[in-house]
């Protein structure tokens, strides 16, 4: 055997060569993504009793890499050698679609050959929470899988859990496959994880950054429960993408110009001009639906610039839901709208077997798009993340060719 092959040349299935090619990046690095990513060879890693390794054929580019890249907040580098860890670099990558190519031994869920997508929720198979059968979402152990975790789908041969592993929607080609579910987890527990505020028909729902990934997904899985988004963008160019994937309106953020952290409530000016502005987005929000009915539920996740408008606008006894803080983190509210009308803010991070494999049964069955935006070569990869940073990124979830030859493969239709 060899201990070696270019990517696209397969080894026997099962056999797993000593080497391989993966994109990474190391602390010397630490910066803009462009030159933060770079490919080299690494040694294959091992797999232990329950877990796979995954001959990646596509990979989905995720903003958890940016901020890999950039080291900041987190160096997830030092982090993992703090646990123990001895590699001395990121082999990242949170979404993935190929082939189990090896299985520990304790392995049952999936068999070599299989072809799946992988999930990014990872945490220790002997976790208190977790083998008490409680949401290992919640658990003390739980990762990011090719972010907290290493050699993720970024490399040839990419190591997970097998719980990880979702059946492929045979529809799919490897990379519409390889795009969608980090984000189309994420958005799913976002909106369907947190009863009683669950999409339900009619409802009116509010998507922040709605051409971008969990976005596209959100007005995706919006549409499919029978809810009605309303989009935010900030060009009117991404107007046509919205309605396409489901909003049932779009708001162009820069008309408005009250976001960031609210001025001092004693501050009557101040404070007086951003309610002017947060009610003048509310009305934009009601002449994009067409009806004066606020958002039971908003998806949020630019944080410090869109929280204060977020509460305010969320109706009545609705939730806002919130994954990330891209602007920033400092979350300012007017407590006297949160509570006087019975809102809730709720956090929400990625999302556990359950909620992958249901929202993977709705792109399996046709029902949610994957939002695939573009293809890119696997050299390309530092400029994806480039591109996300800068926000110049095509709408939608971007897929890099790992093993896959060509794009347009691996569709069983
Ligand atoms: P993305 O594709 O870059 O989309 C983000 C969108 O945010 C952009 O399209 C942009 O749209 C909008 N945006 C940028 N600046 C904004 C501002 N100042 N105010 C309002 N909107 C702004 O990224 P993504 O994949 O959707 O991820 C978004 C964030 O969620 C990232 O921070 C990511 O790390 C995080 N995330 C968290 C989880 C989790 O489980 N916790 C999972 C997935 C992603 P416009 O410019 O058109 O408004």
């Amino acid at each position: 055997m060899a201990d070696f092959y270019e990517l696209g040349d397969r080894p026997p299935l099962g056999e797993v060569p000593a080497r391989m090619h993966a994109f990474l990046v190391r602390q010397s690095r630490f910066g803009q993504p462009r030159d933060a990513w770079r490919r080299e060879v690494i040694p294959t890693p091992a797999c232990g009793p329950d877990e796979v390794l995954i001959y990646v054929m596509a990979s989905g580019v995720n903003y958890n890499n940016v901020w890999a890249a950039l080291g900041a907040p987190l160096d997830v580098i030092a982090e993992r050698q703090r646990g123990g860890e001895p590699e001395d670099f990121h082999a990242g990558g949170s979404d993935c679609a190929g082939i189990v190519w090896a299985a520990g031994k304790d392995v049952e869920n999936v068999r070599v050959g299989d072809e799946v997508v992988v999930h990014s929720g990872w945490w220790r198979p002997d976790d208190p929470w977790v083998r008490a059968g409680k949401d290992p979402m919640l658990a003390e152990s739980t990762r990011i899988w090719g972010y907290q975790t290493n050699y993720g789908s970024y490399c040839q041969f990419a190591r997970a859990q097998a719980h990880q592993c979702v059946p492929k929607p045979k529809r799919l080609t490897w990379e519409e496959a390889g795009c969608f579910l980090l984000c189309a987890s994420t958005a799913w527990r976002m909106l369907m994880g947190w009863p009683p505020h669950v999409v339900e028909p009619g409802d009116v729902v509010l998507v922040w950054g709605a051409a971008g990934g969990l976005g596209s997904l959100a007005l995706e899985i919006t549409r499919a429960r029978g809810g009605r988004a309303v989009a935010v963008v900030s060009d009117d160019a991404k107007k046509k993408f919205c309605l396409d994937h489901g909003a049932a309106g779009v708001i162009n953020r820069s008309a408005f110009t009250h976001w960031g952290i609210l001025p001092d409530a004693d501050d009557a000016k101040a404070y007086g001009e951003w309610a002017k502005g947060a009610r003048a987005f509310g009305k934009a929000l009601w002449d994009a639906l067409g009806e004066r009915v606020n958002p039971r539920i908003v998806f949020e996740h630019p944080g410090e610039a869109t929280l204060p408008t977020s509460v305010f606008v969320c109706a009545t006894g609705g939730m806002v839901v919130i994954c990330a803080g891209t602007t920033g983190y400092n979350a300012t509210l007017d407590l006297r709208y949160h509570w006087m009308r019975q809102k809730r803010l709720q956090g929400s991070h990625l999302s556990n077997d359950e909620q992958a494999a249901a929202v993977t049964a709705l792109v399996a069955e046709g029902k949610v798009d994957p939002c695939l935006s573009k293809t890119y070569a696997f050299d390309e990869l530092p400029e994806c993340h480039q591109l996300m940073l800068d926000n110049r990124h095509p709408y939608g979830n971007m897929a890099v060719l790992v093993n896959a030859r060509r794009p347009g493969e691996g569709a069983s239709r």
